[in-house]
């Protein structure tokens, strides 16, 4: 049960000078300390007393956190410490990945955007992670700092649940990099929340789609899907519909009813699973048909 008389408990804060620093704490102290970057969702939950820690490692001091950057071989990195009103500002995110843009601006508030970042968005491994979808289209990688050194985690494989991950004790993520959008890519998230400021998704479905010589229909899809399933995930069977047949409204309709079809959400506080199912199913068919209407004119 939340705590009626919430206060934020007294903590150990550490901000180590160097990875192989806080890797180490992090995995000597594993299940009492976590990293944390802007605090936004984990100072509530420590204040409500859902979150119990004896220590929070700050990675904003850390080796490769602090970087945004864009090559045009490789993508672009997002440091840990990156807020989202940095990523939302900068010339080659605005140019290069608008959709990224759109998803960190459906983030809560200005305010809040000044301290949340897209990599604590991620770890946070919410259902409802605004930003999450986008980075899954994309086909965003996240580079992690373990004790054993540095490796390498594909977004798809990293979430196992709501608010669970393949991290290790010991590991940090410290960036993203997401590969440069294909040629002619146009996308768009859609976010249905019980009021347009300051309120996580009811569902949120993040469209992309680009010309591809390797479709039948001569285009790629990607849509990604957050708040109807334990984890956001991409609806790969009604990416399928619309690379398989001729892009029209009806094949529209279809691939929006198989990711209906996919889905088996939750009843919870912000809306009912059948709600849930019918949104999906419209939000998808509104996304799909818009993205379609930009690559076509
Ligand atoms: C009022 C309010 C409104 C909100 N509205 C939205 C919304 O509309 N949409 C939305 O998606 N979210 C929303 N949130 C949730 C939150 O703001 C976002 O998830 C935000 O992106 C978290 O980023 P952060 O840097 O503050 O994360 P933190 O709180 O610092 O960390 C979040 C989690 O990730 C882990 N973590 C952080 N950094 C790392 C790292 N480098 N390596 C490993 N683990 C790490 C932490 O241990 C923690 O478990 C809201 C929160 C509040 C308080």
């Amino acid at each position: 049960m939340t705590n009626p008389h919430p206060g934020l408990p007294e903590l150990e804060y550490l901000k180590p000078a160097s990875l192989a620093e806080a890797s180490k704490f992090l995995a000597d102290h594993a299940g009492q300390a976590r990293p944390f970057a802007g605090g936004t969702d984990c100072f509530v939950r420590l204040r409500d007393g859902v979150l119990k820690l004896n220590a929070l490692v700050d990675v904003k001091g850390l080796d490769g956190t602090q970087e945004i950057s864009f090559d045009p071989s490789k993508g672009l990195t997002i440091g840990a410490a990156v807020t989202m009103n940095r990523i939302a500002a900068h010339p080659d995110v605005i140019k290069y990945y608008p959709n990224l843009v759109e998803a960190v601006n459906s983030v809560a508030s200005y305010q809040l955007r000044n301290r949340a970042t897209v990599i604590g968005n991620i770890c946070n491994a919410s259902p409802a992670g605004d930003t999450i979808g986008t980075c899954l289209v994309l086909e965003g990688v996240l580079n992690v700092h373990g004790v054993a050194g540095m490796r390498q985690i594909p977004l798809k494989t990293f979430f196992t649940g709501p608010g669970k991950t393949v991290l290790q004790p010991g590991d940090i993520v410290i960036s993203i990099t997401l590969p440069v959008p294909p040629k002619g890519c146009v996308g768009v998230y859609k976010k249905l929340g019980r009021n347009i400021i300051s309120d996580l998704s009811i569902v949120g479905v993040t469209v992309m789609g680009y010309p591809s010589s390797e479709s039948q229909s001569g285009y790629r899809f990607k849509i990604a899907l957050a708040s109807v399933a334990p984890t956001p995930f991409e609806a790969v069977q009604a990416e399928a519909v619309l690379s398989e047949k001729k892009v029209t409204a009806e094949t529209i309709a279809e691939a929006a009813q198989v990711a209906m079809d996919s889905i088996n959400p939750i009843d919870d506080v912000r809306g009912s699973a059948r709600y849930r199912k019918y949104m999906v199913r419209n939000l998808t068919r509104e996304a799909l048909t818009e993205v379609w209407s930009k690559l076509t004119h």
